[in-house]
């Protein structure tokens, strides 16, 4: 059973096994999914489950710029769960976007983690008014903002005169779609 709070559409609340879908929700392949933004509330003695419904919340629109984390990612498409309008400006509950890799960059990649990895924040733009959203990274203002190494998880470095990310600690050298304003900057 899932545990989190807030579900978006699609989610998974639970499986049909253990709860029978009810209000708000519908099967797919076994697993229970969330048709509205909505709290789950699971009836343990009946083994039932409905979402509901929540109302006057804060989503973002087409066009709007929004910081993310990097929560799944294969060659081609990654999930952002889109947390807020900035550090001070997040958002009561969060969503996903998804990034197809034709919307990473302005120059011709093979592969997202060239742009990306697993873990990055982003800076990324809203294409779309529903769920769920997809977003972009193409402008000279979007892009990592801050970084970690795949290699140690301590933070990456920018190296300003070559344009990649740098770790402190072990050395290695990582390419991303580096915004304007990214966090560390290599000093020396
Ligand atoms: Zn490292």
């Amino acid at each position: 059973m899932s545990m989190q709070s807030i579900v978006t559409p699609g989610d998974k609340v639970c499986v049909e096994e253990e709860f029978i879908p009810q209000a708000w929700t519908y099967a797919e392949n076994g697993d229970v999914r969330a048709l509205v933004v909505g709290k789950p509330v699971f009836d343990i003695i009946n083994r039932r489950v409905y979402v509901k419904p929540l109302k006057n919340i804060e989503m973002p629109k087409s066009g709007d710029i929004v910081i993310g984390v990097v929560e799944q990612m294969k060659d081609e498409i990654a999930i952002i769960r889109l947390i807020g309008y900035d550090a001070n400006r997040t958002f009561k509950h969060s969503f996903r976007g998804v990034l197809h890799i034709s919307q990473a960059s302005n120059t011709r990649i093979q592969n997202l983690y060239e742009v990306i990895r697993l873990g990055d924040v982003v800076r990324v733009k809203i294409l779309n008014n529903y769920i769920p959203y997809l977003v972009t990274m193409k402008d000279a203002k979007l892009g990592v903002v801050e970084a970690f190494c795949s290699r140690c998880g301590a933070p990456l470095y920018r190296d300003k005169s070559k344009d990649v990310l740098r770790c402190k600690v072990c050395g290695n050298i990582e390419s991303r779609k580096i915004a304007p304003d990214y966090a560390y900057i290599l000093h020396k």
